[in-house]
């Protein structure tokens, strides 16, 4: 009983430090895939540079990938990571590629975005931390998410992708 309490009161601690130590450990973050600002401007595309590196959103309905429908795999267009496969793809009517689920859980990762006066969810590539769009929870069942991506951020190889 004494023991339980303790670890309780070490949650506590644990929890009422967290909010602080979330934002010093997103300052510091460190990504398997690690580059310059300069490296990143040379190696990416001036629209996936915008939104990938400078946390831009690319216009409505402008990407190709809106209208890919074939099989195959999205890979982080930063630095290869597979992000997304092509059967959790719908038409979100958004103008965005939008997918319900990533292709394997710790392929992305999140965070709380507080721009534009709202409070939206923000995703990146878990391998470089390149930002990819948002998601939403007003997705198609079964995830009921709505994963909406910046087409920049994503590149397309047709492959056998997983279900
Ligand atoms: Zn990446």
């Amino acid at each position: 009983m004494y023991r339980s309490l303790l670890v309780l009161i070490c949650l506590f601690t644990l929890t009422a430090c967290a909010p602080e130590n979330q934002t010093a450990e997103a300052k510091n973050a460190r990504f398997e895939v690690m580059k310059t600002d300069a490296q990143w401007r040379k190696d990416l595309s001036p629209e996936a540079f915008r939104v990938l590196r400078q946390h831009g959103t690319e216009r409505a309905f402008t990407s190709l990938l809106n209208h890919q429908k074939a099989e195959g795999i999205y890979y982080c267009a930063a630095c290869n990571h597979r992000l997304f496969s092509s059967h959790h793809k719908y038409d979100s009517g958004t103008g965005w590629p939008s997918f319900y689920k990533p292709i394997a859980t710790h392929a992305v990762g999140t965070q709380p975005d507080n721009t534009l006066f709202t409070t939206r969810t923000e995703v990146h590539c878990a391998r470089c931390g390149g930002h990819l769009g948002h998601v939403f929870e007003d997705g198609p069942k079964p995830t009921g998410l709505r994963y909406c991506m910046n087409g920049a951020a994503l590149k397309f190889v047709k492959e056998p992708a997983p279900r």
